[in-house]
């Protein structure tokens, strides 16, 4: 993809999952890339496995974040900002999910999800912003999910994804002054640890017959969508939100 040779990049939650998959992606692109999460171990991994590509010429380095804590992320954003003379992609991945029903669901644990799936990525968004302001322009992609367009039987967590679509296509206003794209990426069924936790094998099953085609993705394939809006091959789209999710209905 074009554009991304030499940029530098920082992806929260990369420890597992969807972020390691873009984390590895990005460096394939020529991205250096800043692995956070609150899980260093699998951060480290996500390096090592990255270190280990001979594909890759690009560096990968991991840094512990907690997306929900604004101060640690402006030390993240600006750390990698000054190591690597700019920052150009943010990938506001991170994310945890509600494995209740509605009524099950208590006050601490909504609390849990609206602070990580949604302040996670109002903090991001806006501690990058003085930053990306200064550079040549940037992209930013925010994590929402099917489940931010369609009704859930998972509510709260639907409820803020929903949020992140909206707040997408807000805070893309204010950026596009400054040359930096804001876009959302919504992932359909993807096998990862936190799908592995929530679904019984015979759940996933009936989950996948609703995909038109047929199967769940790999964390690569949302990944990929992620380089695309990252790149300048998508240098016309902001405010959008691309879904990625087999053509489920
Ligand atoms: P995952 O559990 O494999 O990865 C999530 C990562 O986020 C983990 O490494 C975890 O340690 C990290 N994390 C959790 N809380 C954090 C915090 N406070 N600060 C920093 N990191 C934190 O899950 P995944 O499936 O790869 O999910 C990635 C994103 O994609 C999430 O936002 C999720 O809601 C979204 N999503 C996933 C699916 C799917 O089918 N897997 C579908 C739609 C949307």
């Amino acid at each position: 993809m074009r554009g991304l040779q030499g940029k530098t990049a920082v992806v929260t939650g990369g420890a597992s999952g969807i972020g390691r998959a873009t984390c590895h992606r990005l460096a394939e692109e020529g991205c250096d890339v800043v692995v956070t999460d609150v899980d260093a171990a699998g951060g480290e991994e996500t390096v090592r496995r990255i270190e280990a590509d001979d594909a890759v010429g690009a560096t990968a380095e991991f840094r512990h974040l907690d997306v929900s804590e604004y101060g640690e992320f402006e030390d993240v954003l600006f750390e990698a900002a000054d190591r690597h003379g700019g920052l150009d992609v943010l990938f506001n991945n991170a994310g945890v999910g509600e494995a209740r029903s509605f009524r099950e669901t208590t006050p601490d644990h909504r609390d849990d999800l609206v602070e990580v799936n949604l302040y996670g990525v109002w903090n991001g968004c806006h501690a990058a912003l003085p930053i990306l302001e200064e550079g040549d322009g940037g992209a930013i992609i925010n994590t929402s999910s099917m489940a931010g367009w369609h009704p859930a039987p998972i509510t709260t967590y639907a409820m803020t994804k929903a949020a992140v679509l909206h707040f997408t296509r807000s805070v893309a206003g204010e950026f596009a002054r400054s040359g930096v794209r804001v876009n959302a990426v919504c992932p359909g069924l993807v096998s990862t640890a936190m799908t592995d936790e929530w679904y019984s094998a015979e759940e996933r099953e009936e989950m996948r017959r609703h995909t038109a085609l047929g199967r769940w993705a790999d964390p690569g394939e949302i990944a990929a969508c992620v380089a695309f809006l990252a790149s300048e091959d998508a240098s016309y789209v902001t405010g959008r939100a691309m879904k990625v999710d087999a053509g489920y209905v």
